[in-house]
């Protein structure tokens, strides 16, 4: 089946059609620079009679949604209801949803006479167990205002367990790093997740490109008090300002690099932190799994930085965790190429470079669902 992944920002469209059976990719196409909603509706219409101009018509229309709530723990075909309880759940995801309702709308107008299916970033967490799902904040404001973690980036960390076990013909218990712009780490058992650092929102968990990730909620309120925060000021300096951007100026961590390197100290500061924060997790996850088979590094960072993949399992020989540099150095996941081993022959544990590949991860879950 030829499915078209749609994974559609605030600020870009992003496309593949993809062959689910083989993998293979047919055709993408992107549009950068998205700024508004009509832009992003245009956007969409543009890419659709784009394929449609190819003569490359897709079968099943695959859309990424970010956050699916309580009740979006599988992928699901969309119809107006559907569409409508996506829609509900903004709230959650305000800066998330949104663009892809808007984005799902257009897309189901434009090609009203093929199956669209909704996955969702959260619905792999739905294995969360209890005591990895709730804060420890009075039952009755949990529940009456749906507090608990959700956990997001399910569509590749999943896409990471499934290949990693492929690949290794066991089912491990797995770390999975999923180091890019945003960031996180999951705890994989048996194929499900039992532990992610992001929570209800994307600010939980490690130091990402532009937000802080673990801070005292009491740095909130104290910011809070100040008078010099409201809450849509701490909103922006959360998601925005913090992160590597906060300590460095910029969130590009190849930037970064280069300027520690050459010496700048803010930029070494920031990278030890980050990776110090990334090890922290493995630990504890290690600690929540009773052990560890596989740690594996995805996403921009975790594909492309043998620096940080170094840095972040530093001193865990103990664990059974060790680099062969060489091989670190020289990894690059592909397509071709999707995994990568970067352990040294005495390490216990198997680290892995993932390539990640959400549009292919999107398209795969939709032909499954529409099969069924
Ligand atoms: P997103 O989360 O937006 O999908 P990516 O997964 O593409 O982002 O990750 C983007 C991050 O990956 C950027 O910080 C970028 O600098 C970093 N990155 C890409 N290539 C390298 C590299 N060779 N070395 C270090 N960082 C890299």
């Amino acid at each position: 089946m030829r499915v078209l992944a749609l994974n559609c920002g605030s600020s870009s469209v992003k496309s593949a059609l993809i062959d689910a059976a083989s993998g293979r990719r047919v055709h993408e196409m992107q549009v950068e620079k998205i700024d508004s909603e009509a832009d992003l509706k245009s956007a969409v219409v543009r890419v659709l009679s784009d394929y449609q101009r190819l003569a490359l018509a897709p079968e099943a229309v695959a859309h990424r949604v970010v956050h699916g709530g309580e009740k979006f723990v599988a992928p699901t075909r969309l119809d107006d209801a559907v569409l409508n309880e996506i829609d509900r759940l903004s709230v959650l995801a305000p800066l998330h949803n949104p663009p892809a309702v808007t984005a799902i709308r257009q897309a189901l107008q434009s090609l009203p006479d093929v199956p669209h299916v909704a996955v969702f970033d959260t619905a792999f967490h739905a294995t969360l167990p209890e005591h990895a799902r709730e804060y420890a904040l009075p039952n009755d404001v949990r529940q009456r205002l749906g507090i608990r973690r959700f956990g997001f980036h399910g569509i590749n960390h999943s896409h990471v367990a499934a290949s990693v076990a492929d690949y290794l013909q066991i089912s491990p218990r797995i770390i999975c790093c999923h180091l890019g712009n945003g960031a996180s780490v999951t705890a994989i058992e048996q194929g499900r997740s039992v532990d992610t650092s992001m929570g209800m929102t994307p600010l939980e968990g490690l130091v990402m490109g532009t937000r802080a990730g673990d801070v005292d909620p009491g740095v909130l309120l104290q910011l809070f008090r100040s008078g010099e925060f409201g809450v849509e000021a701490l909103d922006e300096l959360l998601n925005k300002r913090s992160g590597l951007k906060g300590l460095t100026g910029v969130n590009d961590m190849r930037e970064i690099e280069k300027r520690a390197s050459a010496g700048d100290e803010n930029c070494q500061r920031a990278i030890t932190l980050y990776a110090y924060r990334v090890r922290k997790y493995i630990g504890a996850y290690a600690a929540a799994m009773g052990g560890v088979d596989v740690v594996a590094f995805t996403g921009g960072v975790g594909e492309n930085s043998s620096l940080i993949r170094a840095r972040c399992v530093e001193r865990l020989d103990f664990l059974g965790i060790t680099l062969d540099e060489s091989r670190n150095r020289a990894a690059r996941p592909s397509a071709d190429d999707p995994i990568v081993p970067l352990g040294s022959k005495s390490s216990r544990v198997h680290v892995l470079a993932v390539r990640a590949d959400e549009e292919l991860a999107i398209a795969r879950e939709a032909a499954m669902t529409l099969d069924r």
